[in-house]
């Protein structure tokens, strides 16, 4: 047996989880709310654990933002520890927790290894013709403006999987994480070439309360206005997205009230699925031919009616679904596509833990 605790801190919450890296099965875990102090939240932690007879032999953490510093996994030293402080300025929400998940983690367990997996890493593999925005250069360099990419955990497991699935040694094809984030990533060959989040989590996808793109300038506009840009911020990232557009953030209860021939409910629901097809067709045209179209995520996973929108009228571009292989509820990696689909259209459930313990592992050497 070979147990790595995963920890992911946010601001808030500290979710942790024991996986055996042997088995890949998860032994233990919990989720703590409310944190206000770092230290005590892993003091309550490490009772768990005891109480659990679990005893980790490594330590992995989720850390959001590795800037263009970091293209792979880290083993936390005080260099490292620098390097994702001095990335703040980029996740002020994110960073400063998971820098206090770290801390807390190294005075809970001196002595063990702990590894830091970013959430960027994945997407570092991006030309600079996806990564740039053409923006003033000076600016550009200044303030390290680019494109980094989240969910690149989700996406590596995921297109891992997808090759698996496939039989092929290498992923090639379009993953669209649809969580309450959501992103799209172009894939080729398994590396990251493209992917809708930018220099934050906001661009892309719309989102359960993230607008995802909009022109820019609506920033301005909406400044001169006289909204503060605490207030657009707060608007633009909490109360915009499936939430902004019709006062719930939770794509169930969209889908219930549209259902029920809700208007409001039914127009946000075309406005996500037409953004998640506008991706799929520009990776296509980025990619060339594609092995799959992969769904995950909470969304991606369970919605088949997500699905079903998002695919509907792509047949011309060879992607083609099963509508009764997609009514079918399981939890395993599946192929929902029709026999005749060019492309095949994946359905598999991403589990960013068992891939922050496997990477954990790796480095770690156990
Ligand atoms: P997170 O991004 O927080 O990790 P998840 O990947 O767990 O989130 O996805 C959460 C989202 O998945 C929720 O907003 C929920 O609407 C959606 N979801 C979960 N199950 C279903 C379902 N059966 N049908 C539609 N949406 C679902």
């Amino acid at each position: 047996m070979k147990p790595v605790l995963v920890v992911n801190s946010g601001s808030s919450s500290l979710k942790y989880q024991v996986i055996d890296v042997d088995t890949n099965d998860s032994l233990i875990s919990g989720l703590i709310e409310r944190v206000s102090d770092h230290t005590a939240a892993f003091e309550q932690m490490v009772a768990d654990l005891k109480a659990s007879g679990v005893t980790p032999i490594a330590i992995g953490h989720r850390v959001v933002h590795g800037g263009s510093k970091f293209s792979q996994p880290a083993i936390v030293d005080q260099n490292v520890l620098n390097a994702i402080e001095s990335l703040i300025p980029l996740a002020p929400l994110h960073n400063p927790g998971n820098l206090a998940g770290i801390k807390g983690a190294m005075a809970a367990f001196p002595g063990l290894i702990q590894v830091a997996v970013f959430d960027t890493a994945f997407h570092q593999t991006m030309p600079p013709a996806a990564y740039r925005y053409a923006i003033d250069r000076e600016l550009e360099q200044k303030y390290s403006i680019r494109r980094y990419g989240f969910h690149g955990t989700s996406h590596s497991y995921v297109s891992k999987r997808a090759a698996k699935f496939l039989g092929k040694p290498n992923f090639t094809g379009v993953v669209l994480h649809l969580g309450n984030g959501g992103s799209a990533c172009a894939v080729l060959n398994g590396r990251s070439v493209n992917t809708s989040m930018g220099l934050t989590p906001l661009q892309g996808l719309v989102m359960g309360t993230r607008s995802g793109d909009l022109d820019p300038a609506i920033v301005m506009y909406l400044a001169n206005q006289g909204l503060s840009l605490d207030e657009i911020d707060q608007s633009l990232n909490k109360n915009a997205g499936l939430m902004g557009m019709t006062g719930d953030a939770d794509l169930r209860d969209v889908l219930r009230r549209a259902n029920q021939n809700d208007a409001v409910a039914r127009e946000a629901l075309e406005v996500y699925a037409l953004r998640a097809k506008q991706y799929v067709g520009a990776y296509l045209a980025q990619l060339g031919p594609i092995d799959a179209l992969v769904f995950t995520a909470g969304v991606g996973e369970n919605s088949s009616e997500m699905r079903e929108r998002i695919t509907d009228g792509l047949e011309h571009l060879g992607i083609a679904l099963d509508s009764e292989k997609n009514q079918i509820r399981d939890k395993s990696d599946r192929d929902v596509s029709r026999a005749d689909s060019k492309v095949k259209i994946l359905v598999i459930p991403t589990n960013e833990e068992l891939e922050i313990a496997i990477q954990t592992a790796q480095l770690a050497g156990i």
